[in-house]
């Protein structure tokens, strides 16, 4: 049952509805919307739904693709469905329980839906649904348009923060590059203004920012907290670095670290700027081979706080 009937006409109350996991992301969003074509396109009667809320990144998408939003579903009772980008009925459009579900495509590890009769289940270890869906297409014999690429490409590069995540295949990256031909665009340009959209950092203040993704160590006789912001606009919180510096000073006070180290990593070039409070930042200078200066320093490379610096500092606080 829709909330908004109006675009959901008694016509395709039949339909199968392609939806992907609660509380959407771009690749949810757009893999249902282009599955839902690939079907149409092969005359089986297919509809795209959401399961809740588009997030900003997703609106910017669909306004920039000219992409209506798929409708909101908000009971798949006695619904056919067609999973994209979950498999798992924690993450399903409420009542998915009661539902048929027909098909899934996806790439994430096996959960737990259950059906009665045997069905297509596609799931493949890549950076998103998106690339299993042009795959898909090309299965089919069928041309993807212009902007179904761009849809595509958006779920693709989201997902893998422009090719930069760990779980990024080499499939995905000949994938890109083809759906940014159709699409045209530059695929690395295009994602970084589609990472924009991503984070909301500066709705935040200094204090929400700093311990937003925060954990504390202790390195031998010392307390060190390690907060780390990962963003693909750096500037955003490099640009009021007296203010946060200041949290910093506040915090490493109240809970007594010997060292509030900060990671503004850029996702895009892929290195980090580190802040740093307390009374032991000699140590962290040892420990990460560098020198701060105004309370910063900046360590090309480092994206990992748990690889990179996590145990060179622990290591030199001992
Ligand atoms: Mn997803
Ligand atoms: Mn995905």
């Amino acid at each position: 049952m829709f909330l908004n009937q109006d675009r959901i006409g008694a016509t395709v109350s039949q339909s199968r509805y392609v939806i992907g996991h609660q509380q959407p992301d771009t690749d949810t969003v757009c893999s249902a919307l282009a599955y839902a074509r690939l079907k149409q396109k092969q005359e089986i009667d297919a509809v795209p739904a959401r399961a809740g809320e588009l997030n900003p990144e997703t609106q910017f998408v669909l306004e920039r693709w000219n992409a209506e939003s798929p409708p909101l579903l908000n009971d798949a009772t006695d619904e056919q469905l067609i999973l994209v980008d979950h498999n798992e009925y924690s993450q399903t459009v409420a009542g998915a329980r009661n539902a048929n579900i027909v098909e899934i495509v996806d790439h994430h590890r096996i959960g737990d839906v259950e059906t009665s009769n045997p069905i297509l289940f596609r799931n493949e270890p890549v950076g998103s649904t998106a690339t299993i869906l042009t795959q898909l297409f090309a299965d089919a014999d069928e041309t993807i348009s212009a902007q179904t690429a761009g849809l595509l490409l958006s779920g693709l590069l989201s997902d893998t923060v422009v090719l930069r995540s760990p779980t990024t295949t080499e499939r995905d990256r000949v994938v890109a590059k083809q759906l940014a031909d159709t699409a045209g665009v530059d695929y690395e340009k295009y994602g970084k203004e589609l990472l924009r959209h991503k984070s909301k950092i500066g709705e935040k203040t200094p204090r929400e920012m700093i311990l937003s993704d925060f954990k504390e160590f202790e390195f031998g006789p010392a307390e060190v907290g390690i907060g780390q912001i990962e963003t693909v606009e750096p500037d955003v919180v490099l640009d009021q670095q007296d203010a946060v510096l200041a949290a910093m000073d506040d915090v490493a006070t109240e809970r007594d670290y010997a060292v509030f180290l900060l990671l503004v990593t850029d996702l895009l070039e892929e290195d980090s700027t580190a802040l740093v409070a307390g009374t032991e930042t000699a140590t962290v200078e040892t420990g990460l081979d560098t020198s701060f200066s105004n309370q910063e320093a900046f360590l090309p490379g480092v994206m990992s706080r748990k690889k990179q610096v996590v145990p060179p500092l622990e290591d030199a606080f001992n």
